[in-house]
């Protein structure tokens, strides 16, 4: 039997590669089944009304999540006996996944099935479980997430509003205003925060229906445009005291855990979201000529959809190794909560590297479309602007970048992970291998250990305010989560080569990113004597990165298509 490594930071510790990642290639025929019956009806009832969820049509979102509710895609996270179907992690992501091709929808049914529904499912009582989750698993009753206020956004914690008890002792009276929450226009159920005597945080559900709670105007926005956005305002509104979700005062439990599941998702979304933006892109690129050549035929294009392609492979791999190790967790231990927690910094990463990537894919696809991507009249200039909000919310990449250390450290100081002893053990002279995907995989994972390990000592309790030592830290973290991810889906595939060239390229260029970023950080920390200590592990791999994107390419253009992962038949 082997053992499915549920873990924290797995990636960090070279001993656990025996143990079996969940790659894409282990769905089973159920999950694809899934990922194919969602991935039609995104391509039936939401794809071709773009235009109309865009000019917010009135009614027309809360009917396409109710739609999505009869088919089953609202209720993956809530318990059977609560109206849904409680599948996996691994199946819920996937479904975000093949949801997620509209920016507009995907927010609005993120919303609602994350960070609107999970609380309930995570933190509710039996009786709120009873009363609410059956609604939200159909959609007759959708739901939103209400922690940000005009003063307290990423500072979530300096919240203003507040809960008073009445005289009866009945009713938590709520006040205050939260904004730009999502499906507020027209959510039933609002997850709110708010300070219990001014002091407090706790969880509240609200109703729309309770007296005093009203709804401001919609927001204008760049992108998105499809989602409700707007401002909700409670005023003196008497919420009955069995609809404190958990306990008083420990509010930022559920506030930070279900954001940590809603990061995670991110991420799985941003993989859907690359693969239709070069789904859309390579046809286009196929038939435009220029200089007597159609635009595919051209190398510096064809390098924009490899580069993409190479990051998406590692994406995915880190993507569904989180969701997998958090199932995994969950079987071990019956803890779910327990088990996204145990993941919040692979889910950070996975927010940064998935946002940021999907943010590339849709500025070189408007490139690859020159002038036309500019023009409203093709889908990338909404794409391009859909997917900037990304980067800012469930936590900004600043703050999603300085938890990976952060959470990392705190941890290890703690004793809950055994990393004392790994930052001391790392050393640059480790023999590394001639694989250019093990050697990179090593070069990082010996880079984040020993630069984590300095500046934890270095710096000690004030790293905390060495803000762009916690920024380096992450991204150098990502990359050794990313190609350690890759490197095991690789050994794991029944067919290697069909993973060798993505898992080569992605190897390259991210060891060509890990170089400059962990290059300056180790000068930043120990000078010109640090760089030269790391030196070995501060090298390029010895082979040509254009060759390896090219043969990316080259398999791209011969296939049509991304020919791993979810929806594809390798
Ligand atoms: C379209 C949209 C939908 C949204 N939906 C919801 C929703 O459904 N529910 C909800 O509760 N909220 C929602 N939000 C709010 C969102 O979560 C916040 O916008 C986000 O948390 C950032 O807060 P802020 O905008 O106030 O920015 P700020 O916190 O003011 O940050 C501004 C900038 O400063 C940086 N910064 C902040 N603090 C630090 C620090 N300590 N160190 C370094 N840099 C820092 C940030 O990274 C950012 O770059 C939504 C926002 C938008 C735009």
């Amino acid at each position: 039997m082997t053992t499915r490594e549920s873990r924290c930071v797995g990636y960090l510790f070279s001993d656990r590669s025996h143990e079996t990642i969940m790659t894409p290639e282990m769905f089973t025929a159920e999950q694809r089944a899934l990922f194919g019956a969602v991935a039609a009806f995104t391509e039936k009832e939401v794809v071709p009304r773009r235009k109309e969820i865009e000019a917010k049509t009135p009614g027309l979102m809360a009917a396409l999540l109710k739609k999505a509710g009869g088919i089953g895609a609202l209720g993956l996270d809530i318990a059977d006996e609560h109206g849904g179907s409680g599948t996996d992690k691994t199946t819920s992501m996937l479904m975000a996944e093949s949801i997620s091709r509209e920016g507009g929808f995907a927010v609005s049914f993120g919303a609602h099935t994350g960070i609107g529904t999970l609380p309930i499912v995570f933190f509710g009582t039996d009786e709120q479980k009873q009363r609410y989750l059956p609604a939200l698993a159909t959609g007759e009753k959708l739901a939103a997430y209400a922690l940000t206020e005009a003063g307290s956004g990423s500072d979530a914690l300096a919240a203003r509003a507040t809960a008073t008890l009445s005289a009866d002792g009945k009713h938590w009276i709520l006040n205050g205003q939260k904004q730009w929450i999502t499906n507020a226009g027209f959510a039933d159920v609002f997850i709110v925060f708010a300070k219990i005597d001014g002091t407090q945080f706790t969880g509240f559900i609200v109703e729309r229906g309770m007296p005093g709670v009203s709804i401001g105007p919609e927001e204008h926005k760049l992108g998105i445009r499809g989602s409700s956005t707007c401002t909700l305002i409670l005023e003196n509104v008497p919420v009955p005291v069995q609809n404190v979700l958990g306990e008083p005062g420990r509010g930022h439990r559920i506030a930070f855990n279900v954001l940590n599941v809603g990061r995670l998702k991110l991420g799985v979304f941003a993989v859907g979201g690359v693969k239709s933006i070069l789904r859309e892109t390579l046809p286009y690129a196929r038939e435009r000529r220029q200089f007597g050549k159609a635009l595919i035929e051209f190398p510096l294009i064809r390098e924009k959809f490899a580069t993409l392609l190479a990051d998406l492979y590692a994406l995915e791999s880190m993507g569904y190794r989180a969701t997998g190790a958090i199932d995994a967790y969950t079987a071990e231990t019956g803890k779910g909560m327990e088990a996204l927690e145990e993941l919040n910094i692979e889910s950070s990463i996975l927010k940064v590297f998935g946002s940021e990537l999907l943010g590339r894919a849709a500025d070189e696809a408007l490139q690859i479309l020159g002038g036309y991507g500019y023009m409203e009249d093709y889908p990338l200039a909404k794409v391009y602007r859909d997917v900037r909000i990304n980067r800012i919310f469930e936590g900004t990449n600043e703050i999603n970048r300085m938890l990976v250390p952060g959470v990392l450290l705190k941890r290890a100081m703690k004793g809950q992970l055994p990393l004392m002893d790994a930052f001391q053990a790392a050393s640059a002279s480790v023999s590394l291998p001639e694989d250019v995907v093990d050697r990179a995989t090593v070069q990082a994972r010996t880079l984040a250990l020993i630069l984590t390990g300095r500046a934890a000592m270095q710096f000690m309790q004030g790293l905390e305010e060495e803000q762009e030592a916690l920024a380096a830290l992450a991204d150098i973290h990502q990359a050794a989560f990313g190609l350690d991810s890759v490197r095991r889906r690789l050994v794991q595939a029944d067919n290697q080569a069909l993973h060798l060239p993505l898992a080569r390229a992605y190897a390259i260029q991210e060891m060509d990113r890990l170089i400059a970023r962990a290059g300056r950080f180790a000068l930043d920390l120990g000078g010109a004597e640090l760089h030269a200590e790391l030196a070995p592990l501060l090298a390029p791999l010895p082979v040509s990165r254009t060759a390896a994107l090219r043969e990316v390419a080259t398999r791209y253009v011969e296939r049509g298509q991304y020919w791993l992962g979810a929806g594809t038949v390798a």
